[in-house]
């Protein structure tokens, strides 16, 4: 197929939600991927986040080929190996004392349980969560989610959502009471805009919600599996939530998503949720040789090292464009005065894939292996589409 008839197809049969860049993807390895046409990327965009061990890493596809033969789909209603291992795997590396996981498809997926879980073990209603938090779009997940634009189409919401401002402990203690179930944070907000979360505030949350019988939600869909320089973020913090829910990178780019429990959440009763595909063999393959991966490789430990010098060489660009740049390992977002588009359009003029976040954000969520070379070249283009100086 030529790339014009690939881009009318979805254009004409797609469903037209995603603002889409005229470029056809067919291809990656590493921190590459390339387009219809042959031409090579830098991926900063790691498909928003996911392809942390890089495009098509041999570890994730020889797991995903072993076990694509032996056994693709089995139903909870079924004990597994390769499921039994990854529940083991993620007791393993979450923090201390959170054992039990349930397994779903997304970080939507993995927010909405979380929810359901907090107002089961409550038995309370309400949940707060924070201005600019992002965690996901069904319903549940849409509710504790800030942006206006997405919710308001779709409202009435769930009721008994609160937000207060990110990163302000002292906003935190009055929107708890004896109807509060759960806190939904983001150690470091992803798509309201890179905008990492103070340590304080974030142990002040916890601890206040430890008091008030409110269970903690944190959000790692985004940040999590090495991304921000440590296996989860909130290691950054000494945090143990009650309920963590993750997905994006957890299975090499297969679609996946977990709730890891801990202590404070009761017993869930048998059938009150559920998933049909959730924990299948195949994805679960693919997520341990996801976390093996990320081990072996010391990922974590990179993305904390590349990610500085990344964050130290846009924080050198001399733009008038420019408000701040921030971010944590390899997770980083540049802040503009006007909006990003042209700037992103510019860049994969140049062979380099980055992202938005909000309007006026650049965001580099590279795959953890990139090479410090194209780290450099993605700076130096950085500094070339901005507006100079003068
Ligand atoms: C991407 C994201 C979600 C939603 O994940 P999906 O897999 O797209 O449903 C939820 N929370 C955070 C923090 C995210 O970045």
């Amino acid at each position: 197929m030529h790339t014009e008839e690939i881009i009318d197809l979805e254009n004409r049969h797609g469903s037209g939600l995603y603002p889409q860049q005229p470029l056809v993807l067919v291809r990656g390895e590493g921190a590459r991927v390339w387009d219809s046409e042959g031409r090579e990327y830098i991926d900063c965009s790691a498909a928003h986040g996911v392809a942390n061990l890089g495009h098509a890493h041999p570890a994730v596809v020889q797991a995903v080929k072993d076990q694509v033969e032996r056994l693709i789909i089995s139903p909870n209603s079924f004990y597994n190996d390769q499921r039994a291992r990854l529940l083991a795997e993620l007791a393993r590396i979450a923090p201390a004392g959170l054992q039990r996981a349930f397994l779903c498809n997304s970080g939507a997926e993995a927010v909405e349980a979380a929810l359901k879980f907090a107002r089961l073990s409550t038995g309370r209603p309400k949940i707060v969560s924070a201005m600019r938090g992002f965690h996901g779009r069904t319903f549940g997940a849409l509710s504790v989610t800030w942006r206006k634009e997405y919710r308001r189409p779709f409202e009435p919401l769930v009721p008994g959502v609160e937000f207060i401002p990110y990163n302000r402990a002292d906003r935190v203690d009055q929107a708890l009471d004896d109807e509060t179930a759960a806190v939904i944070l983001e150690v470091v907000q992803g798509e309201g805009g890179v905008i990492p979360g103070d340590g304080e505030y974030l142990r002040a949350v916890q601890e206040l919600c430890c008091q008030r019988g409110v269970l903690f939600i944190v959000d790692e869909v985004q940040t999590g599996f090495g991304r921000t320089g440590k296996m989860f973020a909130l290691e950054h913090h000494d945090l143990r939530p009650d309920l963590l829910c993750v997905a994006k990178a957890m299975a090499g780019g297969l679609p996946m998503g977990a709730v890891i429990m801990g202590p404070r959440v009761g017993e869930l009763p048998k059938k009150v949720h559920g998933s049909t595909f959730g924990g299948n063999p195949l994805v679960c393959a693919a997520a341990l040789a996801t976390i093996r991966t990320i081990e072996e490789e010391r990922l974590a430990e990179r993305a904390a090292a590349v990610g500085e010098r990344f964050l130290a060489g846009l924080r050198a660009i001399r733009s008038p464009e420019v408000r701040e740049v921030r971010g944590l390992g390899l997770m980083l977002g540049m802040q503009l005065k006007s909006n990003s588009a042209r700037y992103l359009a510019a860049l994969a003029d140049r062979g380099v894939l980055a992202l938005g976040a909000g309007a006026t954000v650049i965001r580099f969520l590279p795959p953890l292996v990139i090479s410090e070379e194209d780290v450099e070249t993605v700076i130096g283009h950085v500094n070339e589409v901005l507006p100079r100086d003068t």
